[in-house]
């Protein structure tokens, strides 16, 4: 019954990290997947999360099953970090909060979610956007359109053409907004900007959907929370994807929430039955562990300080690779200009290197990066910019 079956493509980012660690090259570089590395090309463990799981391993009595929104300091915590502490939302039971299985499971949610009590809803991502939430979307029968977000010429935000694309979306429609950090790009709307755009969904009556997958990683934790605040005010309906493996470096645990925000504590908690049962009908109930880790640190003054301090390490570090790259790139003798790079924040960097300069980039060289141009900017080191730039300098 399967022998019809045709092989599927490779994942652009999943099947190019597969690629490098099967490349011989003893210099390869990998700046494709999303991964924070250390100086040393090590993900570490973050110091708090290591504490919390020692105290975890002392108290842990029970492996039972969590319930289908997950765990109840988790899901405060998770809520407390989107919107501030004892934020009227919080007080009035505006937002329901369930624990997923990283950013991409809530997201999922959220499409079955949407398809499911929005079904005449299109989906709008923007143009670039992260590679798999097209896929995600479609995967359960939505239509997704993009929104204009970046002018490859300027290298920044086409911020007129996003408002002329966003001001056609209908109401009923949703459109997915990246929280900081945006993925490919690098680049944010400025808090003005997020102004505008609030008035905007507020005024069309389209839903927002956030996708907050790096907090933390572009001015600080409170600071990359800014736009979804500012919408906060002018928007009583919302959905928020959040993820921890990035901030908490928690990959593989799989850490993520689903936020319904509504009008009414009533609404809210209705339409959270439905949210629970797209989890119930998926994965039935999250894993445990991640989020144990992640509740411990938020809800403990002293981890919380640590882990703030440790995600100001791994956000000063990138900002610190960023400036190298620029110039380690002149010093080699590159023309182009690419001080826009040290513009841009969180893990990303839309390079402008072309499809055939990454190819040769692979080929020649071992280096690894997204056709579309993304660098990855985490997996820079002292170690790999050398060899990185003078490979640059050479195509
Ligand atoms: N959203 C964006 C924009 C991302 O870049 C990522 C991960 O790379 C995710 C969501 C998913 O994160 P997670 O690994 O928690 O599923």
């Amino acid at each position: 019954m399967f022998e019809h079956i045709q092989a599927a493509p490779a994942d652009p980012i999943l099947g190019l990290n597969d690629a490098y660690k099967n490349d011989t090259n003893p210099n390869k570089i990998n700046l494709g997947v999303g991964v924070y590395k250390d100086e040393q090309g090590n993900t570490p463990i973050l110091k708090a999360v290591k504490q919390a799981e020692e105290r975890l391993l002392a108290k842990e009595k029970t492996k039972s099953y969590l319930s289908i929104e997950g765990a109840p300091a988790y899901r405060s915590a998770v809520q407390t970090l989107l919107f501030g502490k004892d934020h009227n939302i919080i007080t009035k039971q505006l937002a329901q909060t369930a624990q997923t299985p990283g950013g991409t499971g809530a997201l999922r949610v959220a499409a079955e979610f949407i398809k499911k009590h929005l079904p005449e809803a299109t989906m709008w991502v923007s143009n670039p956007t992260w590679a798999n939430h097209q896929s995600v979307f479609q995967s359960v029968g939505l239509e997704v359109g993009s929104y204009a977000y970046y002018d490859a010429d300027a290298k920044s935000l086409d911020f007129e053409a996003m408002l002329a694309s966003l001001s056609q979306v209908p109401e009923g429609d949703v459109v997915l907004f990246h929280g900081c950090c945006h993925n490919p790009t690098g680049i944010d709307p400025t808090p003005e900007q997020w102004y505008q755009l609030a008035k905007l969904c507020s005024k069309q009556g389209f839903l927002p959907l956030f996708d907050f997958a790096y907090q933390g990683f572009g001015q600080g934790l409170q600071e990359d929370a800014q736009g979804l605040r500012t919408f906060l005010e002018h928007v009583p309906e919302m959905l928020i994807a959040s993820s921890f493996s990035k901030n908490f470096g928690l990959y593989n645990e799989r850490v993520g929430a689903l936020t319904i925000l509504c009008e009414t504590a009533e609404q809210a908690e209705n339409a959270f039955t439905q949210v629970k049962r797209c989890i119930r009908t998926n994965y039935s109930n999250p894993p445990s562990h991640g989020s144990a880790v992640v509740a411990e640190v938020l809800n403990d003054d002293e981890l919380y300080a640590l882990w703030e301090s440790e995600v100001k390490g791994m956000r000063t570090r990138i900002h610190e690779m960023r400036s190298l790259f620029v110039n380690t790139l002149r010093a080699k003798g590159v023309s182009q200009d690419f001080s826009f790079i040290s513009k841009q924040q969180g893990m990303f960097s839309f390079s402008g290197l072309t499809p055939d300069q990454v190819a040769q980039l692979r080929k020649e060289y071992g280096i690894y990066i997204v056709g579309s141009g993304r660098i990855s900017v985490a997996g820079l080191t002292h170690d790999n910019m050398e060899p990185l730039c003078s490979a640059i300098a050479e195509i």
